[in-house]
């Protein structure tokens, strides 16, 4: 049987929950075991998909087309394991899940309640879908104490009686907080946090401190007589400089080994090898080189907009050992700029990148972007909208159609990107109205694409005939215009199998000029960059040269 791991947050939000959790997977899969990762949110969207970047950060999608929390780009970046659809479940879905079974009948004329029924299905969601895993970790979205958790805390509590309590390790995340005045770490919060999780009826086994200083071994022993802890149980992690540094420290920290002691496993349990992390902390602690790449966005205030995109850059530098600086720049305000004011937001920038988007603001800036970047020769990667306003900008200035451009933004205009209404998904027609629900309804996961042989992007992708990229768009770059721009250099790389959405286009005539249909940054891993971002980072690195 699986042993469970929950792991919830207290004191304050935003401490990293998902980095921890992700972290701890890789530990324990670097002894070898099987190792699935799930995210409970108990908010009330039936998935985050639609959800403001603003409000949320990014939004995941995994290989079957799941939108999801950003945190389970972190389980997937550091384990390698893909997740599915059932590993993230939302208060909104669990509830529409029981108003369901409702409707139809299933609770024969039971009063439907939180507790049994919520907390039932909760637990359902717990057991789902698992195989052969050894460790199952659940990250509990929240904070202990917000009203929305309580009946997620209710529903593992009454698990873990289930299974048997040395089945489960409950492993909560709180704060240390440094009072510069009194030169001291406070325990206090963490010692109420860890009394409103008492009052769930969950004694946590594991505490893991988020703090800016090592603690000493009588505040450890404190901290540990007042949360009914054995003080080898709390565990610091300090703040580190790099999320690919947090492994190590929490092994280093005795993690790994008082997890395995709990379960009664430390006895048997294989050694860890972390090489790869040793590795890769190594090529941190020393870049050779150093590059900047222009991230023209729109969401540039807020970096967890585009976590996997970040990710995904930091990743190709690894594998170049190059420093890779992201200069945030935001699109509308390229707009009102002067040609003049242009040059200088460019200065010093060896590759620009139009990630993903939605909705008209900045689009524009972002055609300023993709025509500087197409006429100066300057590598360029642009992903989903990128592609599609490299296209629109292209069909411009190099078909001479002034009014191109996307029926997202305007019905007035030649459109050269539409709503896409009809598309193949494993041999099932998928078809899409304007009036169609906002949710979970785009064209969404992994779908083939055939690459063209001999173009760069085949190249980047050792020469393979087809690949798999995740999607998540509701507009298509129109095939007829694509072909039209073929005679003019920009040449469509990859296709969908039945050739009529273009999903990969390329200038001939330019050292990088790449534009995807996909989004190739949720599939980039820290021991295996991504070939399009490796590349683009490779030409970006050649270009450091040139300027
Ligand atoms: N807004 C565009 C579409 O829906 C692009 C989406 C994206 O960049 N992910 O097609």
């Amino acid at each position: 049987m699986a042993k469970y791991i929950f792991i919830t947050g207290g004191v304050v939000s935003s401490l990293g929950k998902g980095m921890a959790s992700a972290a701890i997977g890789s530990l324990l899969q670097a002894r070898g075991y099987k190792v699935r990762m799930r995210k409970m949110d108990p908010y009330l969207n039936i998935d985050p998909g639609t959800m403001s970047p603003y409000q949320h950060g990014e939004v995941f999608v995994t290989e079957d087309g799941a939108e999801t929390d950003l945190d389970l780009g972190h389980y997937e970046r550091f384990t390698g394991v893909p997740c599915h659809r059932t590993d993230s479940i939302s208060g909104g879905k669990i509830y529409y899940n029981v108003l369901m079974k409702e409707r139809h009948g299933e609770y024969l004329g039971a009063t439907v309640q939180a507790i049994p029924h919520v907390t039932d299905e909760i637990k359902h969601f717990i057991e789902s879908a698992l195989t052969d895993e050894d460790f199952v970790l659940y990250e509990i979205g929240g904070t202990v104490g917000d009203i929305e958790g309580t009946l997620f805390l209710e529903a593992v509590r009454q698990f873990a009686i289930t299974v048997g309590r040395n089945n489960c390790l409950f492993l909560h995340l709180t704060l240390l907080p440094y009072i510069p005045t009194a030169g001291e770490l406070k325990t206090k919060p963490t010692q109420h946090s860890v009394k409103k999780l008492l009052e769930t009826g969950i004694q946590p086994d594991i505490l893991l401190c988020r703090s800016q200083l090592m603690l000493s071994d009588s505040e450890r022993r404190k901290i540990g007589l007042f949360c009914n802890i054995n003080p080898q149980n709390v565990i610091i992690a300090l703040d580190a400089d790099s999320i690919y540094k947090i492994p190590l420290q929490y092994h280093d920290e005795g993690l790994d080994r008082q997890i395995l002691k709990h379960f009664g496993m430390l006895e048997n349990a294989p050694d860890p090898n972390l090489e790869k992390w040793q590795k890769i902390v190594h090529t941190i602690n020393a870049w050779e080189h150093e590059t900047t790449i222009g991230v023209v966005g729109k969401y540039c205030g807020l970096p967890d907009a585009y976590k996997s995109l970040n990710e995904a850059l930091f990743h190709a530098g690894i594998a170049h050992k190059t420093k890779v600086n992201i200069k945030w720049i935001e699109s509308d305000t390229l707009e009102t700029m002067t040609e003049e004011q242009i040059n200088t937001v460019f200065h010093g920038i060896h590759g620009i990148l139009v990630p993903g988007g939605f909705g008209q603001r900045g689009i524009e800036g972002k055609m300023i972007a993709e025509h500087y970047a197409r006429t100066r020769k300057i590598p360029f990667f642009g992903i989903c909208l990128g592609m599609q306003t490299a296209v629109i900008e292209a069909s411009r200035n190099l078909l001479g159609i002034k009014d191109a451009n996307s029926t997202e933004f305007t019905e007035d205009c030649t459109p050269v990107v539409a709503l896409m209404t009809q598309w193949e998904q494993d041999g099932r027609k998928q078809v899409r109205t304007k009036q169609n629900d906002m949710g979970g309804t785009m064209r969404l996961g992994a779908y083939p694409c055939q690459l063209k042989q001999g173009s760069l992007a085949a190249k980047l992708y050792d020469n393979a005939d087809v690949i798999y990229e995740r999607h998540r768009h509701r507009y298509e770059v129109d095939i007829k215009i694509a072909k039209r721009l073929e005679e003019k250099g920009m040449i469509i790389s990859g296709l969908s199998p039945d050739k009529m959405l273009p999903e990969i286009i390329e200038l001939q005539d330019h050292p990088f000029y790449i534009g995807v249909q996909f989004h190739p940054e949720f599939k980039s891993r820290a021991f295996e960059a991504h070939p399009l971002f490796k590349g683009f980072i490779a030409a970006a690195l050649k270009q450091t040269k040139l300027i």
